[in-house]
C-alpha cells in the first residue's frame, strides 16, 4: 500500500503520487508546460507567444510581458473585436 501524496505545483491540490507524476492532471501539466515553454522564450529575447525573435521596439507595459509587434498586432485587434 503506498498512500503517498504529492501537491500539484499548478493547482495545490493534493492528489495519489503514482509513479513520477507531478502534476494533478493532464490540464495542469499543460499549464505547466505552457509557462515553462513561455519562460524560456522570454529568457532568450523572444516573444512567448510565438517564439519569434522581438522584430521591433519592445512593448513592454508596467514590466508586463511583452509581445512581437506581430502579436501585439493581433491581441490589439482582437482587443477591439471585443468591445
Ligand atoms: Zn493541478
Ligand atoms: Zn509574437
Amino acid at each position: 500500500m503506498n498512500n503517498k501524496m504529492s501537491i500539484c505545483p499548478i493547482c495545490h491540490t493534493s492528489f495519489p503520487a503514482v509513479g513520477r507524476k507531478k502534476y494533478c492532471s493532464d490540464k495542469c501539466r499543460y499549464v505547466a508546460y505552457k509557462r515553462r515553454l513561455r519562460l524560456d522564450r522570454q529568457l532568450d529575447g523572444k516573444c512567448p507567444q510565438c517564439g519569434k525573435l522581438y522584430d521591433g521596439p519592445l512593448g513592454t507595459y508596467k514590466n508586463k510581458t511583452s509581445y512581437c509587434s506581430h502579436c501585439q498586432k493581433y491581441y490589439h485587434n482582437r482587443y477591439i473585436s471585443i468591445k
